[in-house]
Order: structure tokens, then C-alpha cells, then sequence
């Protein structure tokens, strides 16, 4: 009989490389799937799927999309041993398939359709049933006639399927328990009411005159603990959401004639089963699927909620507000509520009352009118800038305007917003364009309008307000007051201290900029050698940025050591070309590398920032292989060839968003390679 695992005992020398070596094939009654994420010279991720005692195996260089339009190339490779599935680790140099390989996703399968494993196989079809941490429901496999290898795989219609994401919550499930939730459980509630505040580490919620209770999904079965007669169509919402199991916490409600939400309205529709005015809002998520989420900060508990929630006219994520409590009652205090809640950003859910929750209520508001969708309604109301001066000329040489910024800072809008979101941002204004006086600001002035969110936060001992830009109406506003470039900081309200990215700037001033190439290519080499996931662009000027996004926690102590230790690596290895010396004149015309970018209060331009230099040029994502390309020229990203670029790429920094990196095996490789040179 042929030995399925030949190809990849004959691939390997098990005397260099720590994969393992197999073991005599033993078939087990279970069906495991893993996916393991393979920063080889070129990235992919392996598919793998246990069939009689082997891992057979496929390599999708793409990646995996839950819009089942998105058809991704998957081929056959060699069947792995069954021990592969808990494989994660570094293939040395000169072995194949050298790299990182890490564990991106496990769980178990099942075949659907074709049950029979030999006749999808021959067929060419092959139906999955995934439950992993990242993957689940249905998928399919199906052979191209191009070649036997060739696959494609995409996500079918179901639950889960939806906008292109790559994971189904979009969270790291790593501290939540996998277990169900207890049965005695009891709604957290507020530990104490308090006037309005104003803090980085908390977001306020409206709160709703309605009935507090649990949502639970189970399978088919849809239902609100404690509300038997709760209508059916809300029950058929619930059903919709995005996944097998959950339980939500939120509030029925029900609108009176004023359409306030009201909660003797309310026991009335409920007791007729008159289910047309009722509607849930559901501000937590507790339980996904068979993990326990409570242990979660409330930040990624809402995060994952706003995944799950699909567009509903009665089932509603509850939005928030961050960092500003003064904010919410501006939005609220027509709209008919009692109130807001503040709670605690980083707070795990808890049993009862918690100081993490406070209530406040909003004073003498009798008269109350307007509905009760305050966040939808202020979304969708004419933009509230006025811009001005637009035939202004802010690039003399190439006669572009301050109406072609604003034009392309709204067509790039939906693309850029999530990197300045919830940050506070400086302002660099030029308001007579590139040549003229330009001044920096961090302080939102007297005279800011009260719809512009603004943050307070220490400065000298005295709270300084710092602009924040959340939507379209924000940025335009930024930019009508005469800024080019944007300066958000590297962390967000509610984690000030904890940096989203670890940030590397490679600043040419006088150096040519094929040497900003090379010692970008070598930055690459090096964090994907040690397990990193870095992302790449340009800054809009003559330089290059790498990021690395961070997991939650890290300081900016963390992000600058390890970033210090990646400059000096990359000094000792091209030490006629990079420099860390901070004297422009010392720097002997070799890029400086900037690592002090790293620090609280510090700020980098955001990717598809405008520059305030000639040609306006854009900072701009690149893939890593573009840096192959020696005509590439960081001039030819400019507010014109941008937004196509953009529309044809994608978005090539979302990773920056949401593949939140682990740094300590990463200091620990790095010491390695410190210390073995
Ligand atoms: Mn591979």
C-alpha cells in the first residue's frame, strides 16, 4: 500500500527542520481542522483537514473571505502527519517551506452534502462545516479544471456569511473560557449614579425607559429569558443573528405616540401581543457560540456585537460613545431618555452591581420629544461644515486647491476614518497652502462648535481639550480649518497608555531612496523572521513607515525598547546606510531610523494622509513585494492616482486594524538574533 505521507517525508531532513516526523498512520475517529499561518517567501495559510489518520492539506495564498463572492485559489499540497496539528514554529533557512509557521485557527469539521470522503475527493467537491475560533459554517472546496491541484474555496450562504472579514467576531477569543454560561445569571448593573464626567477610559450608552433582559440564541430557538410573550417577528430578528449561540443583554422597547420610548407602552404591547412597536437593543455580548465572553474587556465584548448584528428594522446594536459622558447627553437630551450609563472600557462582566458601571441621569428633562435613534438620526443629518475659501490655491506649482483636498479627503473617507477613530489627533494648519505660515495645534480652541467631539486629556497638570475625528463631518471640519496632514496618536480614548502599533519610520531627509528600500526590505525580512505580521507604506514624504499592530496591554515603554532593538539590528547589518543618530548633521546622508515616534502624545500621519509638500502626495499602504520594484517612487501616490489605486487594491493597511500581534515570543526571537551575531 502507498504511504500517504512519502511526499512529505521526502521534502524534509528531520534533522534541520522541527517539524515533526510522522509516526506509523493511525486512523482516529475524529475530524480535526487546522489552519496554520505560513510566513514562508511568500505568505499563505494552510488548510488542513484529518482524513484517515493524515492532514490533507492546501495552501491558500489569499486568505479566507465570509462574502461568499470572494472565490480564493486553494492548492493541494502533500498530506501532513496528524502530529502537524499542534505544529507552530520557525523552519530554518534552506529547508523547505522555511519561515514562521503559526496556528492562525482549530477546531473540528464535519462534510456535508457529500458525506463520503473519497467520493468528494473524486468529485472534486468538497462541503465543509467548520467550527473554529476564526472559521465557521459552511464552505466550499471545489477542484478547478485547470489542474488536478487547483481549488478554489469560498464561504457558501449562511449564518455567517456577510461582508468580507477573515474572522467571525473579529476579536481575539484567547482569554475567553470555553465553556457555557452559568445558569444563575444575574444582569450586571450600576454601582452608583453620578453627575455627568468626562474620561478616556470609559464609554457612555444611552439608557432605555423598556425591560431589561437577556436575548438568547440556541440553535433554531430564539427567545428573551423571562418575556414569554415577546412578538414573534422580534424573536425571527434574533434568529438572524450572525452565529449558532449567543446570549445578548440589552432592553425591550417600546415607543409611544411621540414615538419616546416608554415603558408603559410597552407592558401594554406586550400583554396584547401587539409586536409592531417593539424593538431590542442590545448593548453586550456575553456568550458566542460555546465560549464564555464575560471575561472579555467591554470593548471587544461590543466589538464582536457590532459583527454578529445584522441590519435589522427591530433587533439594534446599542452604539456608544467614547471617552466623553458630555457628548451622549448632547445627543440624547432631546431624544426622550432618562439618561446615560458610563462603563468602564477595559471591564469584564460582572454579577450585580459594579463600580464599573455608573448611571447618570439627566436632570429636569420633562419635555422630551424626538425618536429614540439619536445615534442613527445624527449619522444621516446634512453634513454640519461649512467650508470655505475653496478656490484658495494650496499647491502654487500644480494649482491644486483646498476644494480638491476636501474633495479627496471625502472620496477617501470610508477608508480612512477607522485609522483616526477615537484617537486624538493634532492639527498642522496651513491655511494659505504649502508655502505659507503654518502652525501646529493640539488644543481645540474657544469658538470650537459643540457638535466637534474633543477629549480632555493631562497636559501640565491642566486638562487640555484634544480634537477627535470619528466621521466625514469631523474630517471635513479638520480640514476646512486649513489643515493638509492629520496627526492622530498611536492609542485610543480608553487606552491612552497602550499603544495600537508599534511604529517604525524610515526618514531619508538628504539619502537617496533606493537605500530606503533596501533597509525596508531588510526590516521585513527581520520581524517576519521573528513571527511578525508587519505592515508597510509610504509616509506621503520621501520616507517609509512599518508598523506592527499590537494586542491590547502593551505600553509605549514596549513599543519603543522593541523598536530601538529592531533599528539597531538593522544598523549592524547595513551600518553604511542606516543610522539611529538623532543630529540631522551627524547622519553622514544614511537614513534615519525613528523609533522615538513611540511615545505617549507622540503622533504619525495616518495611511492616505495628504502631505504639505509639492506634488500633494499621499501616504500610501504598499504590499512588501512592491518594494521590489526599483522604479517604485513614493511621489507617484498623490491625491489624483490615490482613490483609483485604492478602489483596485483595497485596502491594504486593514490588517493594521484588526491582526493585533503578540510581542513577547517576538523580544524573545529578537534576543535571540541579538545575541547570535
Ligand atoms: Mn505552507
Amino acid at each position: 500500500m502507498r504511504d500517504p505521507l512519502s511526499d512529505y517525508r521526502e521534502k524534509r531532513d528531520f534533522r534541520a527542520t522541527p517539524e515533526p516526523a510522522p509516526q506509523p498512520v493511525r486512523a482516529r475517529d475524529s475530524r480535526v481542522f487546522v489552519i496554520h499561518r505560513h510566513e514562508a517567501r511568500n505568505l499563505h495559510y494552510d488548510l488542513r483537514l484529518e482524513h484517515e489518520g493524515v492532514l490533507r492539506s492546501w495552501a491558500v495564498p489569499k486568505g479566507f473571505s465570509y462574502d461568499p463572492a470572494d472565490k480564493r485559489l486553494a492548492v493541494r499540497t502533500e498530506d501532513h502527519p496528524i502530529e502537524y496539528e499542534h505544529f507552530h514554529g520557525r523552519i530554518p533557512k534552506g529547508q523547505y517551506g522555511a519561515g514562521t509557521m503559526t496556528i492562525w485557527d482549530r477546531g473540528h469539521y464535519e462534510l456535508v452534502k457529500i458525506p463520503d470522503w473519497e467520493e468528494a475527493i473524486e468529485r472534486g467537491e468538497i462541503k465543509l462545516q467548520l467550527y473554529g475560533r476564526r472559521l465557521r459554517g459552511e464552505w466550499h472546496l471545489v477542484r478547478t479544471t485547470q489542474s488536478k491541484n487547483s481549488w478554489l474555496l469560498f464561504k457558501s450562504r449562511d449564518l455567517y456569511s456577510g461582508p468580507s472579514r477573515d474572522s467571525a467576531l473579529g476579536i481575539e477569543l484567547e482569554q475567553a473560557a470555553a465553556a457555557p454560561l452559568p445558569k444563575d445569571l444575574v444582569p450586571m448593573q450600576c454601582g452608583a449614579t453620578r453627575s455627568v464626567f468626562t474620561d478616556p477610559n470609559w464609554l457612555f450608552e444611552m439608557e432605555f425607559a423598556g425591560l431589561r433582559c437577556f436575548a438568547e440564541k440556541a440553535g433554531p430557538r430564539a427567545f428573551f429569558r423571562g418575556v414569554d410573550s415577546a412578538p414573534t417577528a422580534l424573536r425571527e430578528a434574533l434568529a438572524l443573528l450572525r452565529c449558532e449561540q449567543a446570549v445578548l443583554d440589552g432592553v425591550l422597547v417600546a415607543l409611544d405616540d411621540q414615538a419616546r420610548p416608554d415603558r408603559e407602552v410597552l407592558a401594554r404591547a406586550l400583554a396584547a401581543g401587539d409586536g409592531a412597536r417593539i424593538t431590542y437593543y442590545a448593548f453586550d455580548l456575553l456568550q458566542w457560540e460555546d465560549y464564555d465572553l464575560r471575561g472579555l474587556s467591554l470593548f471587544d465584548r461590543k466589538a464582536a456585537l457590532r459583527t454578529l448584528v445584522p441590519e435589522s428594522a427591530r433587533l439594534f446594536y446599542a452604539d456608544h460613545i467614547a471617552g466623553s459622558g458630555p457628548a451622549l447627553l448632547a445627543a440624547i437630551a432631546e431624544a426622550g431618555f432618562p439618561g446615560a450609563i458610563g462603563k468602564r472600557g477595559a471591564s469584564t462582566y460582572q454579577n450585580g452591581a459594579s463600580p464599573d458601571w455608573q448611571r447618570i441621569p439627566i436632570g429636569g428633562h420633562a419635555d422630551v420629544h424626538e425618536p429614540a435613534v439619536a445615534p442613527q438620526t445624527a449619522r444621516t443629518a446634512p453634513l454640519r461644515v461649512k467650508a470655505t475659501n475653496l478656490a484658495k490655491v494650496y499647491w502654487p506649482a500644480e494649482g491644486h486647491t483646498k476644494g480638491d483636498l476636501l474633495a479627496y479627503y471625502q472620496s477617501i473617507s470610508e477608508v480612512m476614518l477607522p485609522y483616526l477613530r477615537d484617537r486624538p489627533v493634532h492639527l498642522n494648519r496651513f491655511p494659505d497652502g504649502i508655502d505659507g505660515k503654518s502652525f501646529y495645534q493640539r488644543e481645540a480652541k474657544d469658538g470650537t462648535p459643540d457638535w466637534v467631539r474633543t477629549v480632555p486629556i493631562e497636559h501640565d497638570g491642566a486638562p487640555v481639550p484634544h480634537y477627535v475625528i470619528d466621521d466625514l463631518e469631523m474630517l471635513l471640519h479638520a480640514i476646512n480649518l486649513g489643515s493638509i496632514d492629520l496627526h492622530p496618536w498611536l492609542s485610543r480614548v480608553g487606552s491612552l497608555d497602550s499603544p495600537d502599533w508599534a511604529v517604525l519610520d524610515l526618514d531619508p531627509k538628504a539619502a537617496p531612496f533606493a537605500d530606503v528600500l533596501r533597509i525596508a526590505r531588510a526590516a521585513g525580512r527581520l520581524l517576519r523572521g521573528i513571527g511578525l505580521r508587519p505592515l508597510l507604506k509610504t509616509s506621503g514624504k520621501s520616507g517609509l513607515h512599518v508598523f506592527v499592530p499590537l494586542q491590547p496591554g502593551y505600553s509605549y515603554d514596549h513599543a519603543r525598547m522593541f523598536t530601538e532593538a529592531v533599528a539597531r539590528v538593522l544598523v549592524r547589518e547595513l551600518p553604511d546606510i542606516a543610522t539611529v543618530e538623532r543630529l540631522p548633521d551627524q547622519r553622514d546622508g544614511k537614513v534615519y531610523l525613528d523609533f522615538l515616534q513611540n511615545r505617549r502624545s507622540q503622533t504619525i500621519v495616518p495611511p492616505y494622509s495628504v502631505r504639505p509638500v509639492r506634488g500633494a502626495s499621499v501616504s500610501t499602504p504598499l504590499q512588501w513585494d512592491e518594494l521590489e520594484d526599483s522604479e517604485l517612487s513614493p511621489r507617484q501616490f498623490t491625491i489624483h492616482t490615490v482613490p483609483e489605486r485604492t478602489r483596485q487594491v483595497g485596502d491594504l493597511f486593514r490588517k493594521a486594524l484588526d491582526d493585533r500581534q503578540d510581542l513577547l515570543p517576538a523580544i524573545a526571537a529578537l534576543e535571540e538574533v541579538l545575541r547570535g551575531k
